[in-house]
């Protein structure tokens, strides 16, 4: 048995108003003519947030259009950009979803590696450290914050830079920033983390480290979810707590079905991640009988619509298309169904499953 050595976050400060800290937090990371450049979500174009950004000197702010979710290509031509510019940089911070740190994640890894994207996207790929890094999530339950990955959809595969160079060295979690994300966003979002939770806790790569923070994570999930009756600012701390400790309940084990068959609606379709894996877990009764149904209670109280009939006419080859992305993700389908999962999952079940979504 070999133990997976995993490495961490460097600093993380969390609490409401966290925000305001950052200058302080980013001058002794800051090396003298090179700038610190934020890499803000589009969202917050115009928005008060702008100004609370403590840009100096030769600092940038450049929007990241996550109109779709990261490309190796737009990684590249940012990391281009940086590099035409600057020659290289103090840092890069990360303000926004899943898919801008996953954006910050792969550009401060790309200032110090050469080639494209594309050519680190697997398991311990990346040659060398990327320059410092900071992840400051607007939106709760991706758990981007926390992992040694950052997914991108590259030439041929849809597939992170997992590496030990990826995880960010410092996050600022201040719930302050999530309030106000629209109901759905944040519902599909934050479903992402239930979802990893129901998939760690079920699956066969479970210890009791996973467990430990798959459980909390599950338990803030359900008191925001199904108990509460209105959202309000306790909602949202804990949403984000769920997200951390989601993340962190899958970085020692896996997530399983429903990120799986996602993946290839993702690929094929550009279904986003948080809605991709709701419109799958409402038909994975077989697998998580429990998550399931409480997943659709959840659905109903937070007067949420999930997308049906979304693999409607598509022909044989975008089915195998979808098929082959999703069986190619191994390590998830052997976690949600041990070693032998090719005897259970075959091609055809899983195109009946395709059908039905
Ligand atoms: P997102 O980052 O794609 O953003 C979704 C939308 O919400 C965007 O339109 C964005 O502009 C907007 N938005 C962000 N913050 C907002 C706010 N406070 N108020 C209003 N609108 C706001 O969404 P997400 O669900 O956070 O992230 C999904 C991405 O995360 C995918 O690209 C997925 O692949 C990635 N992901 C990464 C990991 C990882 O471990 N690295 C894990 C899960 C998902
Ligand atoms: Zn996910």
């Amino acid at each position: 048995m070999k133990f997976r050595n995993f490495k961490m976050i460097g600093y993380v400060i969390y609490g409401r108003g966290s925000f305001d800290q950052l200058d302080e937090i980013l001058e002794p990371n800051r090396k003298t003519g090179l700038p610190m450049i934020f890499l803000v979500d589009h969202f917050f174009e115009n928005k008060p947030l702008i100004k609370r950004i403590p840009a100096k000197g030769n600092d940038k702010i450049i929007y990241a259009d996550v109109t779709d979710e990261p490309k190796t290509k737009y990684v590249d031509s940012i990391a281009k950009q940086l590099k035409d510019e600057f020659g290289t940089i103090s840092g890069i911070v990360g303000i926004g979803g899943g898919s801008t740190m996953d954006l910050a994640k792969a550009v401060s890894l790309m200032m110090n590696n050469p080639g494209s994207s594309a050519d680190y996207q697997g398991w311990d790929l990346v040659k060398f450290p990327g320059v410092y890094k900071v992840g400051i999530p607007t939106l709760s339950g991706t758990g981007a914050e926390v992992s040694r990955t950052c997914v991108l959809t590259g030439p041929t595969r849809k597939l992170g830079m997992n590496s030990d160079f990826t995880p960010f060295d410092q996050i600022v979690l201040d719930p302050a920033l999530t309030t106000n994300a629209p109901t759905n966003q944040r519902f599909y979002t934050g479903m992402d983390c239930y979802i990893h939770c129901i998939e760690s806790l079920q699956g066969t790569y479970l210890n009791e480290f996973s467990k430990s923070y798959g459980e909390k994570a599950l338990e803030l999930c359900q008191e925001v979810f199904v108990k509460k009756n209105s959202w309000d600012d306790d909602s949202d701390d804990k949403l984000m707590m769920a997200s951390y400790a989601g993340g962190m309940s899958i970085a020692y084990s896996q997530v399983g079905v429903a990120h799986a068959v996602s993946y290839g609606l993702a690929y094929l379709l550009g279904t986003k991640h948080g809605i991709g894996n709701c419109i799958v877990m409402n038909h994975l009764e077989e697998y998580y009988p429990a998550g399931v149904k409480e997943f659709r209670k959840m659905v109903e109280k937070n007067n949420i619509t999930i997308p049906t009939g979304i693999c409607k006419g598509l022909n044989d080859e975008q089915f195998d298309t979808m098929i082959n992305v999703s069986l190619g993700m191994k390590p998830l389908w052997e976690n949600a169904l041990g070693k032998d999962w090719e005897k259970t999952m075959t091609r055809d079940k899983l195109r009946k499953l395709y059908e039905k979504l």
